[in-house]
């Protein structure tokens, strides 16, 4: 299987060098050429089979042999092992034809364990093939920095830097990170906002100069294609569970880079009998003005309840436009171009067919306390915010009361106990292998806005 640029100009890649590689060289992100395709009666199959065994039924088309099957199921168990829960996605029933879809019972209690936790394996496993060494480097606000350290801990040939702002995350996930101590482990808490660290990370892959001879970074943000491939797993899994291929599922999705709800559609592309998606938002809304308005226009962005979907852009919106516009890489590269003005709107026919699968709803700050409250009263079921945001959109915007409706479950409440206590909720406690969590040893680096500060801490700590 090889691997096309959105835009049309870039190399076609392996599967391995997808892995490796970040954006695509003329500014897009990288896609499968083709989509594996799945018939009803391959989906009745997979009625029953485990988490893992799914994964490998699903990945291995995409994977097409570059990584032996083999060794694909030894990386698709180990990525697995470290879940709490045996079944590893866990589907609970909230109301008549509702279903909470559990993807926080991986290690840092956010569905980013799923993705990262296999690529992390897969990384190591591509790079000791290669005898080669690589440097992870990224910016956090929350959760993808702890998944990734989680992700990264173990592997032999990854020096992972995760910058994040100082005292400007919660004390939950600050300590998630900088509690791992290990070699290969580097926390930076940077004098400035989210956005200095992000500027930060891209100036240095940008120029890469500073790091040691035959080095490079990677990238494990969700424009990484095996972060998006783990995550189409779950919508299988939960879609044979409520009866499909006999039956029709839809999913809500809270989303903010649009990876998530993106690793749905290629599902439903795939053969999953998928009645409808819809893409959650909070204040931060792009994606709902885009698909209700047609009002693709960057605003200011506003901090919420919702930290980790405070996004002002979806970079894997890109992914799906190349779809909408018949993988047409010269009318994407147009219509980014277009973007670069703040603003773009989608054809008449993209559009369309957007809407006959998407639907969308934004949620206030408001109603998300009223939406966890109100859900904890009737059922004692406690949601996170942003899985509040998920299952309060789907209620809203539910076409069809017979076809069973999965909320994804993004984050366990104990992540965000503000917002859980501002509801007026109990506060959550932690699962029970976290409960140490506020006493364990703390290591992690404050440094200047600097970049020459902050490329000399990393060449002191990549090992050699
Ligand atoms: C990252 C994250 C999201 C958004 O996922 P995308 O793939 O960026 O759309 C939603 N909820 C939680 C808890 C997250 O950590």
């Amino acid at each position: 299987m090889k691997f096309i640029s959105t835009r049309g100009q870039a190399p076609a890649l392996s599967f391995e060098d997808v892995v490796l590689t970040g954006l695509a060289s003329d500014g897009g992100l990288y896609v499968p050429e083709s989509i594996p395709q799945f018939s009803a009666a391959e989906i009745k199959e997979m009625r029953g089979l485990p988490y893992n065994e799914l994964a490998f039924k699903i990945m291995a088309p995409f994977v097409d042999g570059e990584v032996s099957d083999e060794d694909l199921k030894d990386i698709i168990d180990r990525s697995y092992e470290s879940f709490r829960h045996s079944a590893i996605a866990p589907l609970v029933q909230t109301s008549h034809n509702e279903f909470i879809l559990e993807l926080f019972q991986g290690p840092t209690l956010a569905f980013k364990d799923f993705a990262l936790q296999f690529l992390g394996n897969l990384l190591d496993f591509i790079l000791e093939k290669r005898q080669q060494k690589v440097v992870i480097m990224g910016a956090t606000s929350g959760d993808t920095g702890s998944a990734a350290i989680e992700g990264c801990r173990h592997c032999k040939n990854v020096d992972i830097f995760i910058l994040h702002p100082n005292k400007r995350v919660s004390e939950v996930q600050r300590r998630q990170m900088t509690t791992v101590i290990e070699d290969n482990v580097h926390n930076i808490a940077l004098e400035g906002n989210f956005d200095d660290c992000q500027n930060m990370v891209k100036a240095s892959f940008a120029d890469q100069s500073f790091l040691p001879e035959g080095r490079q970074l990677v990238a494990v943000n969700s424009i990484n294609w095996a972060r998006i491939m783990a995550q189409i797993v779950y919508y299988f899994y939960a879609g044979v569970a409520v009866g499909s291929p006999d039956r029709k599922v839809s999913f809500s999705v809270p989303t903010g880079n649009f990876g998530d709800i993106f690793a749905g559609y290629l599902a439903s592309r795939m053969g999953l009998p998928i009645d409808q998606l819809v893409i959650a938002t909070n204040q931060n809304d792009i994606l709902h003005r885009c698909i209700s308005a047609n009002d693709h226009s960057k605003q200011p962005l506003e901090h919420s309840l919702s930290p980790s979907m405070d996004i002002m852009v979806s970079s894997n919106f890109e992914r799906m436009l190349f779809d909408l516009y018949d993988r047409n890489g010269s009318a994407i590269a147009t219509l980014m171009d277009e973007f670069k003005s703040g603003s773009m709107k989608l054809s008449d026919a993209a559009l369309s067919r957007a809407r006959e699968l998407f639907s969308s709803y934004r949620l206030s700050d408001e109603a998300v306390l009223a939406v966890i409250k109100d859900t904890f009263e009737a059922t004692e079921y406690l949601l996170d915010p942003h899985t509040a945001i998920g299952v309060e959109a789907a209620r809203k915007t539910r076409r069809s009361n017979d076809v069973p409706m999965v909320c994804l479950a993004t984050a366990h409440p104990a992540k965000f106990p503000e917002a859980i206590q501002k509801a007026g909720c109990q506060d959550p406690s932690l699962p029970h292998h976290m409960q140490d969590l506020f006493d364990r040893e703390e290591r992690y680096q404050v440094l200047d806005n600097d970049i020459t500060k902050v490329h000399s801490f990393m060449g002191d700590h990549i090992r050699t």
